[in-house]
């Protein structure tokens, strides 16, 4: 089969490598559509301390059951599928608490390797993180079950009421997916804060009420103004970079909640208003990653029909093109793009 190897950061190379065949309980994909991620473009340009490599590469697929080891059930040949890159170990500390997202072993068993023509899946994936993709259901759209089982997560535990208002810190996909999910999940009142009015753009097409272009330094007047002077219910930051942290509590109401979903950078730290903190009583989490609830979550919203998945897919590469559309990722020229193998 065709497969890229992530051989060394700025190196990628288009591979015959031997199809996989399952173990016991494992099961082997046909990918049909593996989606770019900012993650991707990241470990491309610099490396990724838990993607070693060289390494197989590509972690948001959906595709077609090619085999199934002997004891995999309820899944067969020629099914389509969608599925989560990782699945937790179900056993040690974290996971028996439900906290899968934290378990000892969910990212050193990551399955890495779906911009290649087939993918395996270890057990731990099939018995908790694969389902059945309905037809109406693109393989694109189906493959955002990953990034969206993380913004499921992250949004579970908010205390969102029909009439909050939401800001988007970033414009960028992961921001663009929040914006889908929680009009899908039935927010009206959200706002998404971009540096750049092409991804601003994107924002009032995916159905913004509001975008504010700038830094959030610059746009907290506009967010005063949108929010009647007292700052947003909830305010999630989806860009990762340490002053962005810094400033989102600013755009948040007094018993507001910030969410910090966007992960820094190793080894930095961040100053918050320890004012604004206590006095204000903010609620501030760093959502991490997803559980099993999260993806059967992100599963459902997918099938309800309500989150238009395919508007986030701005354009298509056949798989030796691979480096053409993590480019095309890296200069925004788009939300995200999908590989057809
Ligand atoms: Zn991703
Ligand atoms: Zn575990």
């Amino acid at each position: 089969m065709l497969a890229h190897v992530l051989v060394e950061p700025g190196r990628i190379e288009l591979r015959e490598l031997l199809r996989p065949s399952p173990g016991p309980g494992e099961v082997v994909l046909r990918i049909r559509a593996a989606l770019t991620c900012g993650t991707d473009v990241k470990a491309f340009l610099r490396g990724h301390p838990k993607f070693p490599m060289p390494t197989p590469f590509g972690h948001e697929f959906a595709g077609e059951v090619a085999e199934v080891g002997a004891q995999v059930k309820g899944v067969r040949a020629g099914d389509a599928v969608m599925a989560t890159p990782t699945g937790p170990c179900g056993s040690c500390y974290h996971c028996r608490r439900r906290q899968e997202n934290l378990c000892d072993t969910v990212m050193e068993t990551i399955t890495l390797g779906a911009y290649a023509e087939y993918i395996k899946l270890p057990e731990r994936v099939v018995k908790n993180n694969l389902y059945a993709k309905p037809p109406e259901l693109s393989f694109a759209a189906a493959a955002l079950l990953e990034p969206l089982s993380c913004v499921m997560h992250g949004l579970e535990t908010l205390p969102l009421e029909p009439d909050d208002t939401v800001i988007l810190i970033g414009a960028g996909a992961i921001s663009l997916l929040h914006l889908l999910a929680l009009r899908a999940l039935g927010t009206q009142r959200i706002a998404v804060l971009g540096r750049s009015p092409e991804r601003a753009a994107h924002a009032r097409r995916l159905g913004a009420e509001k975008v504010f272009i700038g830094g959030v330094e610059a746009a907290a007047a506009s967010v005063r103004d949108y929010t009647d002077g007292r700052g947003a219910d909830v305010v999630i930051e989806c860009t990762g970079q340490v002053p962005v942290w810094e400033a989102a509590p600013s755009l948040a109401r007094r018993g507001g909640t910030v969410v910090l979903f966007g992960g820094c950078a190793p080894g930095t730290d961040v100053r918050l208003d320890t004012q604004r903190l206590h006095y204000d009583e903010l609620r501030v989490y760093s959502p991490f990653h997803s559980t099993p609830r999260a993806v059967r979550r992100a599963y459902e919203l997918l099938c309800s029909g309500k989150l238009p998945g395919d508007a986030l897919i701005t354009g298509a590469y056949p798989l030796p093109e691979l480096p053409a559309a993590l480019e095309a990722h890296r200069l925004g020229l788009g939300i995200k793009f999908v590989i057809h193998p």
